[in-house]
Parts: structure tokens; C-alpha cells; sequence
């Protein structure tokens, strides 16, 4: 891409779609009012259009709904020349299964803390390599217990970018295991659910992680109590 077609770019993403486009929602027929103002690294922009229940808006800008969650999730201070890529949908999907999470995890460390005087830290959604024979490039979200002598336990949500649909938990240095959100598996199937079987399979979904952190901490804390 040259200089010329970014700065091209650029422009068209911030100019007001004009009503005449239409809502990248299959089947959607309401007015546009939002272009998704998302540029990645290498400035290469969204520009989807949407109507105002389909699009998003963050800190007063128009998103579609996939880029907001990405700006959400990396808005506490990641900077911006390592934003991910356009099609990256691991920074997105990490922001949002995390926040789901954010209670659960918070009072499993806080039983696994016990008396001990800890602190608990979480850092942002950021880019990390995971460990292995063949690092990957992952976006994780972890929290961690610290105490005066350093990180006691640590919790983390993964998206590794050459598996987006797989969300990894990570508890200490061990590798938990990898779920496909249900959202995700039907996507895939094309298989229509009702709105109570779709909020149902998310909590199952967000209980079976929860239950996981506190099963593999509370673990390791009888374990090291021999
Ligand atoms: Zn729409
Ligand atoms: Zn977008």
C-alpha cells in the first residue's frame, strides 16, 4: 500500500457515511450512521458501515462491534503502533471473555491468598508469545497474586492468533485447557438458537471456566500444604 492510498484510507474512514450505505448486518435494512473508524499498525482501516444497533461506539468513537472490543480491551495504556491487525479477532475475543470472567477469577485468587499478605494486580489485554518448542503470537489478560518477593500465583485468558475460536486458560505456568466459546460453535454451524438457550450456553460456558480457576488453584494449595 503506498503513503498515498493510507492517508486515502484514513480519510474515508472518518467521513460520515452519507445514508446510502448499507448495515454490514446480513439482512439489516436501518439507516446507517456508523463507519467503524478502527486503522491497524500498518494503517490500514475497517470502514464497515453500520446502523446504530449493529455498530459500536467507544470513547466517543463509531465501531463495528468486533473493533470496539478490541479498542476496549487494550484501552488501559497499550500503545499504538502494536495495535493488531484488522482480522485479528484474539484482542477482541480476550477483552470480552475476560471481563465475563473478572469476578470469578478475583475471588478465586483472593480464597487462594488466604492470610498471606498479597496484593492483586491485573494487566491489560496485551501481546504475548506463548511458551512452547515454537513460541505463537498470543493476546492474553492475566491477573496475578504478588506478595513482597514477587508473583505468588497468576491466572490468564489466551487467544492465540493462529487459533482465534480457542480461548486458553492458564493458570501459573501450566496450560489448563483450550474451549471453543459456544457463541463461536454456532457460528460456525449456522445454527439458529433462541435468546434463552444463547444466554444459557454462555453462563455454562463462564462456570465451566470459573470452576476450572478454582479447582487448579485450590489444587495446588492442599498439594503444598504436605
Ligand atoms: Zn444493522
Ligand atoms: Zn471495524
Amino acid at each position: 500500500m503506498t503513503s498515498f492510498d493510507r492517508m486515502w484510507n484514513l480519510r474515508s474512514a472518518l467521513r460520515r457515511p452519507s445514508g446510502r450505505e448499507r448495515c454490514t448486518q446480513p439482512g439489516c435494512a436501518r439507516r446507517v450512521t456508523i463507519r467503524c473508524a478502527y486503522a491497524d499498525r500498518r494503517q490500514r482501516v475497517c470502514a464497515t458501515t453500520w446502523c446504530i444497533q449493529h455498530g459500536a461506539i467507544f470513547d466517543d468513537t463509531a465501531y463495528c462491534r468486533r473493533h470496539a472490543g478490541t479498542v476496549a480491551a487494550l484501552s488501559n495504556g497499550f500503545y499504538q503502533l502494536a495495535l493488531p491487525d484488522l482480522d485479528n479477532r484474539a484482542p477482541s475475543l480476550v477483552g470480552w471473555v475476560s471481563e465475563e470472567l473478572d469476578a470469578p477469577i478475583r475471588a478465586a485468587l483472593e480464597a487462594a491468598a488466604r492470610s498471606r499478605d498479597t496484593t492483586l494486580v491485573t494487566d491489560p489485554v496485551r501481546l504475548t508469545y506463548s511458551p512452547g518448542i515454537a513460541p505463537q503470537r498470543c493476546w492474553s489478560r492475566t491477573w496475578k497474586l504478588v506478595d513482597h518477593l514477587g508473583v505468588v500465583r497468576q491466572v490468564s485468558i489466551e487467544v492465540e492468533e493462529e487459533s482465534q475460536d480457542l480461548v486458553a486458560l492458564r493458570i501459573d505456568n501450566d496450560l489448563i485447557g483450550r474451549s471453543m466459546p459456544p457463541w463461536i460453535e454456532r457460528r460456525q454451524k449456522v445454527a439458529a438458537v433462541s435468546p434463552d438457550e444463547d444466554a444459557a450456553s454462555r453462563n455454562a460456558f463462564n462456570l465451566a471456566f470459573a470452576r476450572s480457576v478454582q479447582a487448579f488453584l485450590g489444587r495446588d494449595e492442599i498439594a503444598s500444604g504436605f
